[in-house]
C-alpha cells in the first residue's frame, strides 16, 4: 500500500453529554446554546467525536457552522412546548425518571418509524419473520446487522434516530448472518445486498467478515453487488486504514463482485481533511467504487452552491454522486424540512453548475411508502401548474420512469400531502392498495 500522508492510527473517542464539558470549544459557547444541546439531547440522540469536533467544525462560525448543526442538537428540533417542558424539568432539578418519562412521551409523537419500515418490508421465510432484513424492491435486500446499529457520530436529522435512544421496542436489527444466507439462497432475484444501519462500518472487521465471506461462494453468485451504506468516510475515515478490512474488500472484488460504498456526505466541508482524502484513495485502490448520497436539509445544506461544491469535489476525488434525498417524515422534521419546490430548485441550481460527470446524481427523491419518488420539476400544463413526478424505485418495478402529475403546492414537503392533478388518483394507487391487502410480504 502507498505511504499514507496521515496518521492512520487514531483512537476513536466519542463526545456525548457525559464528556462534552471537557472541550475548550464547548466552554466558549453561549450558555443558551449549551442549554439547548442539553435539553434536546434528553429526547433525541447526541453523539459526536473528536475528529468531527477538531477537524470538521469551524468553531469561529458556530452556532451557524453546518457541521455543528449536523451533530449538536438544536433548540428548534423540538416543538416550543416540548422544549420548554424538558427545560423546566431540568432547571428545577426534577428526578431523572421524570425527565425520561417526559422525553419518551415526546418521542412517541415524532413518528419513529416512517414509511411502514417495520410493518411492511420484513421478509418471511418458512413462516418466520426475519427481523433485521428488509426487502422492498425485488433486486435489493437490506440488512441491518445487529452490531452496526450505531454511528461514529449522530446526524441531528437522522431518520433512524429511534433506534439510538434505547427504546428496545423501536429497534430493528439482526445478529444472524445465517438468516441472511437462508433468505438469499431461495431468492435468486436478489442481485444487490445493502448493509445499512446505523453504520455497518462501526462493526469490527471479524464480525463483518462473518456476514460477507459465506456470500463470496458460487452458491451466492447471484449477489453481484455488495453495497455498504456508511457515513464513516465523513465521521471517522480512520476506519478505512484497517488492513484486515481492506483485505476483505479486496477479496470481495477478486470474487468478481462489485463493492459499492454508498457514502453519506452531507456537506462539502466533510471532504476537506487529509484523512478523508486518503481514505477515499485507499478504498479506490482496493477496487471499491464510492457513490455519494445525502438528504437536503434546512440549516445545513439547503443551498445550491454547497451542493455544487460537494458534487464537484466528489467527482474530483473519484466518487460518483448518486442521490439527493428529501428528508423523511419523522423525528425533528419541522426543523429540517425543505418544501418540495425548494428542494427541486436547489437540485436544479446545483445540477446546472456541474459537468456531466457530476450529473449522475438523481433527485430530489422521497423514499416514500410506494417507492422512491423524484420531484422532476414544476411545469404548466393546460394552464395548470403541476409537479412532475417519477418513480426512481417502485414496489412494482413497472411504475419506474413514468411521469405523473400532482397539483402544485408551494408548502408541500412530502408525497402524502400532494393531490393528483388531472384526475382523482395517482396511477399506482389501486395497485398499491391491492398489494397492501395481500400483505406486502417480501
Ligand atoms: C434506495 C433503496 C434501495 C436501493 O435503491 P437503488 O435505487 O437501487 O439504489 C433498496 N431498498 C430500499 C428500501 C431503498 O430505500
Ligand atoms: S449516519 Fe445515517 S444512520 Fe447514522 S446518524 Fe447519520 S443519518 Fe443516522
Amino acid at each position: 500500500m502507498a505511504v499514507l500522508k496521515v496518521q492512520t492510527e487514531r483512537k476513536y473517542r466519542p463526545i456525548t453529554l457525559a464528556n462534552v464539558e471537557e472541550l475548550p470549544e464547548w466552554k466558549a459557547l453561549d450558555p443558551e446554546v449549551q442549554e439547548a444541546v442539553r435539553v434536546v439531547s434528553q429526547v433525541l440522540p447526541f453523539r459526536t467525536n473528536e475528529y468531527v469536533v477538531r477537524e470538521l467544525i469551524d468553531w469561529s462560525k458556530v452556532p451557524e457552522d453546518p457541521i455543528f448543526i449536523l451533530t449538536f442538537p438544536q433548540k428548534g428540533m423540538l416543538a416550543p412546548e416540548d422544549f420548554n417542558r424538558i427545560r423546566d424539568l431540568m432547571r428545577k432539578g426534577a428526578p431523572k425518571e421524570e425527565v425520561r418519562r417526559a422525553a419518551h412521551e415526546i418521542r412517541l409523537k415524532m413518528n419513529p418509524h416512517p414509511a411502514g419500515q417495520l410493518t411492511h418490508n420484513v421478509p418471511v421465510l418458512d413462516g418466520r419473520r426475519l427481523e433485521g432484513l428488509q426487502h422492498k424492491y425485488p433486486e435489493t435486500v437490506l440488512i441491518f446487522p445487529g452490531p452496526g446499529q450505531v454511528c461514529h457520530a449522530f446526524c441531528t436529522y437522522c431518520f433512524r434516530w429511534a433506534q439510538f435512544v434505547g427504546e428496545p421496542d423501536l429497534r430493528m436489527a439482526t445478529n444472524e448472518s445465517k438468516d441472511l444466507q437462508d433468505y438469499l439462497r431461495v431468492h435468486k432475484e436478489v442481485t444487490d445486498l445493502l448493509f445499512t444501519g446505523g453504520d455497518p462500518m462501526v462493526m469490527k472487521t471479524p464480525v463483518f467478515e462473518r456476514f460477507i465471506r459465506p456470500l463470496l461462494t458460487e452458491e451466492f453468485a447471484h449477489v453481484q453487488n455488495i453495497r455498504i451504506g456508511t457515513k464513516a468516510l465523513a465521521y471517522w475515515p480512520f476506519r478505512f486504514f484497517d488492513d484486515d478490512l481492506l483485505r476483505l474488500f479486496e477479496e470481495i472484488v477478486k470474487a468478481g463482485r462489485h463493492l459499492a460504498i454508498m457514502a453519506h456526505f452531507t456537506h462539502p466541508n466533510e471532504l476537506e481533511t487529509d484523512a478523508v482524502r486518503e481514505a477515499i484513495k485507499v478504498l479506490r485502490s482496493v477496487g471499491a467504487e464510492i457513490r455519494t448520497q445525502s438528504p437536503v436539509v434546512a440549516h445545513i445544506n439547503d443551498d445550491p452552491d454547497a451542493w455544487a461544491r460537494k458534487w464537484k469535489e466528489e467527482v474530483r476525488l473519484g466518487m460518483v454522486p448518486y442521490y439527493m434525498f428529501i428528508e423523511r417524515d419523522t423525528g425533528p422534521k419541522q426543523y429540517f424540512e425543505v418544501p418540495l419546490v425548494k428542494a427541486w430548485e436547489i437540485f436544479r441550481n446545483a445540477y446546472k453548475q456541474v459537468s456531466g460527470l457530476g450529473r449522475t446524481v438523481r433527485g430530489p427523491s422521497m423514499s416514500a411508502f410506494p417507492g422512491k419518488v423524484r420531484v422532476s420539476g414544476v411545469a404548466e400544463i393546460n394552464g395548470e401548474k403541476v409537479f412532475v413526478l417519477e418513480f426512481l424505485q417502485g414496489r412494482n418495478p413497472d411504475w419506474v420512469g413514468r411521469p405523473f402529475f400532482a397539483k402544485y403546492d408551494e408548502k408541500a414537503t412530502w408525497l402524502d400531502q400532494l393531490k393528483p392533478a388531472f384526475g382523482d388518483k395517482f396511477f399506482y394507487e389501486d395497485e398499491l392498495a391491492e398489494m397492501v391487502k395481500r400483505g406486502l410480504s417480501g
